[in-house]
This record gives C-alpha cells, structure tokens and sequence, in this order.
C-alpha cells in the first residue's frame, strides 16, 4: 500500500524557538537533497511558519515529511518537500501572477506570497468550503491582505485575473482542465500530478506559440481533483 503514517493527535507543546530550529533544519534537508536551489524559494521556506498553517493537534509534527488530514473533505496540507519540488521547476519567481489551485491550509499560498513579492499576485482557488474558512483565517492571522482568495472550483481557473504566468495544481487530475491551459500565458509554466494508471505522475507543462511541452519529473501521492474537470 502507498500512503503515509500519521503519528497520532497530541496536545502541541513545541516552542516558537524549537519550530524555528526545525525549520532551519529542514530547508538545510531540502537543499542536501536536491529539492531547495532558488534563494527567494530558500528564503520564503525560511520565512513562514508551517506550523501556524497545521491543526493543533498535529502541530508538533510541522516538520516531518507527511501531509496532515485539514478541515473539510480530501483536503490536506502536503509535505514540506512538495512545495520546492513544485515551485522550482515551476520557475515561480518574483512579479509572476501565480494561480493555485487548492488552497488547503494557506501554507502554499503563503510561501508562493513571499516568493512573488508585492510585485506579484497570488490568486488561490478552493473547492471545499470548510477547508477555505481553514485556510483563508490561517492567511489572515498571518497579516496576507493581498492574495486573493476565491471558493470555487478550480479546474474552471479564475479567468478574470487570467493569464497567469504560473499555475500549480495540488491536486491530481486525470488531464489538465482546459480552461487552467486557456488561462496561462505564452511562455508561462504549469505544474501538476496527473492520473496514470494507479500512479500519479508530477507533470510541468510549457505553453509556447507551437503549443504545449511536457516533462514529466516523479510519481506523487495528491488528493484527487474534484469539481468538473475532477478524476
Ligand atoms: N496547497 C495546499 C494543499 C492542498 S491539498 C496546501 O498548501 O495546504 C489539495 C486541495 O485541493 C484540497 O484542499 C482540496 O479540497 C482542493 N481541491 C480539490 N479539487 C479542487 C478543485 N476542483 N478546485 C479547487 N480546489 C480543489
């Protein structure tokens, strides 16, 4: 069986200082194993709390590599790792208008935020209407007044802020919903799983003037789209 073990809910008792550390810690991972190379993507990691983005219960366990179960249906936040093993081949970087879609807890929002700058915009898509009260009240404690948050369905994008230079999409799909293609533009990137067989591949695509490159890059493990263009 594929999956993860979720250690067990606990009252959380770890420091600001000891989540510091391990955060630390865990970017110093990332870039020895090869999924952390950009510095604004090094810097966002370093900046953000992960553990403000996880429920109380599973609090102390911010670090570890495993995604956490978040209010609503399907909904999770993903491991550390996903996060650069998306967005550096995305290229996401300063001044791009960002697109994802599933915001679960915010963290991704939040970390492409820091990314991006104030030159930037991130705009983040959710389904489920419980895990975007989740994730929209993380971002808002956090002081984010500028990522625009919309419950929806994603795989129809947000066109009246399109196009976009990237899109991630945190979900898996069995292919890429058209209008997330139509939205993004000539010479943006966008990345995400997609359904073959009983794996999931982590798939980056380029649109140009001739059309639409693929590079496949790993198997992953995401929650299945949902919505119309749902697997
Ligand atoms: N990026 C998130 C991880 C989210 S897990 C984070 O950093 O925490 C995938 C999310 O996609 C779930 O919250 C799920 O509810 C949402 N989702 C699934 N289908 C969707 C759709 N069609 N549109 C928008 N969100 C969707």
């Amino acid at each position: 069986m594929r999956g993860w073990i979720i250690p067990p809910p606990t009252e959380p008792i770890k420091t600001k200082e000891e989540f510091e550390a391990e955060r630390t810690a865990k970017v110093t991972w990332l870039i020895q194993h090869d999924f952390l190379k950009s510095d604004r993507i090094k810097d966002a990691l370093l900046k953000v709390p992960r553990e403000d983005y996880i429920p109380e219960n599973y609090r102390d366990y911010a670090y570890l590599e495993v995604p956490f179960p978040l209010p609503g249906e399907r909904a999770t936040i993903s491991c550390p790792h996903s996060y650069p093993l998306f967005y550096e081949p995305l290229g996401l970087d300063q001044g791009d208008k960002f697109l994802e879609v599933g915001l679960g807890s915010g963290y991704g929002a939040a970390v492409a935020r820091e990314v991006v700058g104030s030159e930037g915009l991130v705009v983040s898509v959710e389904i489920d209407p419980l895990t975007f009260e989740y994730g929209k009240g993380n971002l808002e404690r956090a002081g984010y007044d500028d990522i625009v948050l919309v419950n929806a369905d994603g795989g129809q994008g947000y066109k009246d802020l399109s196009p976009y230079d990237t899109i991630a999409i945190t979900a898996a799909c069995g292919s890429i919903p058209p209008p997330l293609i139509d939205q993004l533009k000539i010479g943006g990137r966008l990345i995400s799983p997609v359904v073959k067989g009983d794996v999931q591949d982590l798939v980056l695509y380029e649109k140009s003037e001739r059309g639409i490159q693929k590079l496949t890059i790993c198997e992953v493990l995401y929650v299945p789209l949902r919505g119309l263009y749902g697997s």
